[in-house]
């Protein structure tokens, strides 16, 4: 039983209706009457036309707002209702670390020894109360090759705690908002029984979650400061004490994730700046900062059917590329490690040519760090095909669920890997050229199909 009182983000007192939110929207671009109705629909609890079934979770509508009453919430909220009704699709298995055969348990099996080096003792670090904890996270532990081994480790003591959940992010955008709440608490637990003055979060998401979400809507305050790790990017970059040793040159374009725009814009300056003090040119893509697209995850919130979800989530993504491309950048670059692995997946479906680079790894090539780029990414990204596909297979044989248990156990169960060798298989064969050109080809036919059937 929660101890904490869970306070909705969205302040009704403040909505006068005028609809311009979901007007603005860019994804539902709703006629202005028609929004006002959505809107009133919405907060009376009311069947939803449009905004539960295809919202993205990009934030954007706050930022249009011109009452402040935060519209974003208000459909978290109704989304919760619905999770509380229906619970969870069957494929959002893989995003639970509590779980079985979830994508953390499963990638074990493709990790590289060296990999499982650096997560074995972050998962294992405990920090002293003198120290700063650095969480990798959920997403980087994906991809932990982005930031380990480098030198931009050396003031933290990193932490990998997988069923602390991003400190509920990713559970927040699909409105679990219930579960967050769980989540907020357990994490202050850890962070008090640590000691620590200081948390250094690696997403924005993280730290505003922390800062913002679990003391104003969740009703957990941290005693903890939390620091943004780009911002202290940029400060130790300014300062030299972060040395760039070469400029990069490379013409890249950036991708604002959908928890830059919570903080009013407070995020988005900051990777431009450290990009332009590693020598790169910037070209923006047409939605950019307020009005900036996801990178496809969010659209899984307004799931439907559950054989729909994934081929929602690319078809979002692949919206974002075409942006992308239409900068003529080489490189894509992302400040968010949630996105860097479906965009990674997207990119080798999609059989793109822009190269994809997540801030840390550019700072990481200025400073003169090595980066086994793009193979360790590119393999990555079909590990992770594999377990989605793998994923999908299974969800069929699994119903709608609930998320009640937040915590491992104290055996690691849910995390340690089993055999798994019909995934061991699927990830074989996709190693053979061919192989990957017929999957890519055939997952984008099923996208189209059945987009058009459920959408
Ligand atoms: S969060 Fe984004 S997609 Fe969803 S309603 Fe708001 S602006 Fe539209
Ligand atoms: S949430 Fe804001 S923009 Fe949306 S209808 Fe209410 S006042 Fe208007």
């Amino acid at each position: 039983m929660s101890k904490a009182k869970r306070i909705s983000g969205f302040r009704e007192d403040l909505c006068n209706l005028c609809g311009i939110c979901l007007h603005k929207c860019p994804v539902l671009k709703l006629p202005l009457e028609e929004a006002k109705i959505e809107m009133k629909n919405l907060i009376d609890g009311k069947e939803s036309k449009y905004a539960l079934y295809r919202c993205t979770t990009c934030f954007s509508c706050n930022l249009y707002c011109p009452q402040e009453a935060n519209p974003y919430q208000l459909i978290l909220e109704r989304w919760n209702d619905l999770y509380k009704k229906r619970g969870a699709p069957s494929i959002y298995r893989f995003v639970v670390p509590t779980m079985d055969s979830n994508i953390w348990q499963m990638l074990n099996v493709f990790l590289s020894n060296q990999e499982r080096r650096w997560i074995f003792k972050w998962m294992h670090n405990i920090p002293k109360p003198d120290e700063t904890p650095l969480l990798i996270g959920n997403y980087t532990h994906l991809f932990p090759f982005i930031i380990g081994g480098s030198k931009l480790l050396d003031t933290f003591k990193p932490i990998d705690r997988i069923d602390q959940w991003e400190g509920g992010a990713y559970l927040y955008q699909g409105g679990y908002l219930d579960v967050v709440q769980k989540i907020s608490e357990r994490t202050k637990e850890d962070f008090d029984s640590w000691g620590v003055k200081n948390v250094a979060a690696s997403l924005d998401a993280i730290e505003y979650i922390f800062n913002q979400v679990h003391p104003n809507e969740m009703g957990v305050i941290h005693s903890q400061n939390f620091i943004n790790f780009n911002q202290w990017l940029l400060n130790k970059i300014e300062s030299n004490e972060i040395d760039i040793k070469h400029e990069l040159g490379l013409s890249v374009t950036v991708h604002d994730n959908c928890y830059s725009k919570a903080s009013k814009g407070a995020y988005w300056e900051t990777p431009r700046e450290i990009l332009k003090l590693c020598g790169c040119q910037i070209a923006e893509m047409k939605h950019n900062r307020k009005d900036s697209l996801c990178c496809g995850f969010g659209s899984g919130a307004s799931w439907t059917k559950n054989i729909s979800i994934i081929f929602d989530i690319i078809s979002d993504g692949m919206k974002k590329f075409k942006e992308a491309e239409e900068t003529g950048a080489e490189t894509l670059v992302t400040y968010c490690s949630g996105c860097l692995y479906l965009l990674w997946a997207t990119k080798e479906l999609l059989r793109s040519k822009i190269k994809i680079f997540h801030i840390i790894e550019i700072v990481r090539l200025a400073m003169g760090e090595k980066l086994n780029f793009p193979q360790d990414n590119a393999n990555r990204a079909w590990d992770i095909i594999a377990i989605i596909t793998y994923s999908l297979f299974l969800s069929f044989l699994n119903k709608n669920f609930y998320i009640n248990r937040i915590t491992y156990d104290k055996d690691l169960s849910t995390f340690k890997p089993k055999k798994y060798r019909i995934l061991r298989l699927i990830r074989y064969i996709m190693d053979f050229p061919l192989i990957k050109t017929i999957f890519s080809y055939s997952f984008q036919l099923l996208r189209v199909l059945l987009k058009s059937k459920y959408k």
